[in-house]
């Protein structure tokens, strides 16, 4: 009896899903129509990949009409998607970030927060990245690949990689010493400039803003901070609709997204790079699976298997767009909706976590490097292996959540144990294939984080929460929407 009780005060498995399959005017989200929202991205990545396939394999990817498709057709509508996720990507992130910030209250209790959010993350890094290695020793990718095969490899990308090490290098010697970096890494100068200087908005730089506003909040009486929260709090009902708008296309951008990295992608590649291929791939799901598991299992106490029945729509979100900063509002609120997560840990985890937790990533790097040095022949001594150990660790918290942000960082890291940076030409073909793979780890850690943070701070999960506004101290006949 008191087992039935608690099954119905939890959240529902697919909450989120269900709101979106609901009509956008429907207050009540418990009328789904049709299929699952997950079910239908499924069948949407299924038509996308098999369909690209097909086209690579009977017409090739360079095929006029497949050019044509790809360029008319299913770029545009794979960005639109994209895009659109982006789009509110920033006014999300400073909505979400300063309210939740506000919602925890005090700034002790914020430093807690951020120490276990950070602490977990390198953890779990280095753990990604000693997995990595680990692999990439044994296996020894680097040493079974055809030189022949390395060689045309290099010469069939070899204008993308200039263009690419040309980039990486010129931002490297502009950086000036470490800790200085550190802090124009991390503080603005001019928090507009951060979202409006280039297409790309410096989210570390927004993220440091909200952070100090949030705090400052914190410090000001109820009474003066209201109007703000109230506003903040409005945007970030406002951006959740939108998100709500923008997944019901998701199906058909997911097919569109799949079927653009697939036609045009050799499949020969995949052979000729299998070794590395695998070895990623192995280690990426050794982490999802082994890893995330037992963090899930003994630190949030929560099943993994119910826990990745739950963030399926975000995980189909991450490996379709590449992009963890893309897939930040989905992450958001089925982390609230689905895993009953209160909006003030996520706010902060998962923004944060965004950009800076990064295991897939740091795992890709480590391995990538090490491929890369075998194959030029280059035996790293332990002390350089520690060495990349580190930088692939730093890497995963300082890449951009975008696709292929890794990149510029695995040229630096090459550059730094005396490798030809040229060599990341070799890599380029598979890159984005793998870009899905870790990405959808990236975000999924981010998941895993939030929900230990949570639970460590005595929340109960899998249960629906207050907005953070009331924990913010807002009265709850000013929040105006009860
Ligand atoms: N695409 C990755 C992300 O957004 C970053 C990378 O490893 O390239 O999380």
């Amino acid at each position: 009896m008191s087992d039935k009780r608690d099954n119905q005060n939890r959240v529902e498995r697919d909450a989120f899903e269900r709101e979106i399959a609901t009509d956008l005017d429907e207050e009540t989200p418990d009328r789904p129509r049709g299929m699952a929202l997950h079910t239908k991205i499924l069948i949407g990545l299924a038509v996308g990949v098999i369909a690209g396939v097909a086209v690579n394999r009977f017409l090739g990817g360079d095929h006029p009409t497949v050019v044509w498709i790809v360029d008319n057709i299913t770029q545009p509508v794979g960005q639109l998607f994209l895009r659109l996720l982006l789009m509110i990507v920033v006014p999300l992130v400073f909505a979400s970030l300063v309210v939740g910030v506000a919602g925890i209250g005090d700034v002790r209790k914020l430093g807690r927060v951020g120490l276990k959010s950070f602490g977990y993350c390198l953890v779990l890094s280095a753990i990604s990245v000693v997995i990595g290695l680990t692999l990439a020793n044994t296996i020894r990718p680097g040493t079974r690949i055809d030189p022949d095969t390395a060689a045309a490899l290099q010469q069939r990308y070899a204008t993308d990689a200039t263009k690419t090490v040309e980039a990486a290098t010129q931002a490297k010697s502009a950086t000036p010493k470490p800790l200085m970096s550190v802090v124009e890494t991390i503080v603005p100068k001019n928090p507009f400039f951060a979202v409006s200087g280039k297409e790309d908005a410096n989210m570390l730089h927004l993220m440091f803003f909200a952070l100090v506003i949030g705090i400052a909040i914190t410090l000001l009486p109820v009474t003066v901070t209201t109007p703000v929260l109230r506003v903040l709090q409005g945007v970030y009902e406002i951006t959740a609709k939108i998100i709500e708008m923008i997944m019901k296309v998701a199906p058909y951008a997911v097919a569109c997204l799949l079927f653009n990295n697939t036609a045009r992608f050799g499949l020969d590649l995949l052979q000729a790079l299998g070794w590395f291929v695998i070895t990623v791939l192995l280690g990426l799901s050794l982490h999802m699976f082994g890893v995330y598991s037992l963090s899930v299992y003994f630190l949030s106490r929560l099943s993994p298997l119910e826990f990745f029945r739950r963030i399926k729509t975000v995980m189909l979100t991450a490996f379709s767009t590449s992009s963890s900063n893309a897939t930040l509002p989905t992450a958001l609120r089925v982390s609230e909706q689905n895993l009953g997560v209160p909006q003030e840990i996520n706010s902060f985890v998962l923004t944060v976590g965004a950009t800076a937790n990064q295991n897939g990533t740091a795992l890709y790097e480590g391995v990538t490097v090490l491929f890369l040095a075998q194959l030029a022949g280059v035996d790293l001594t332990l002390g350089q292996q520690l060495t990349v150990v580190y930088l692939a660790i730093l890497g995963g918290i300082g890449t951009a959540g975008i696709p292929s942000g890794s990149i510029p960082f695995i040229i630096g890291v090459l550059v730094t144990i005396g490798v030809n940076p040229a060599l990341i030409a070799i890599i380029l073909g598979v890159d984005r294939l793998l870009d899905m793979c870790r990405t959808t780890l990236n975000v999924t850690g981010d998941l895993t984080a939030a929900t230990y943070v949570a639970r460590s701070e005595g929340y109960e999960l899998l249960r629906p929460h207050e907005p953070a506004l009331v924990h913010a101290g807002v009265p709850v006949a000013e929040r105006g929407m009860d």
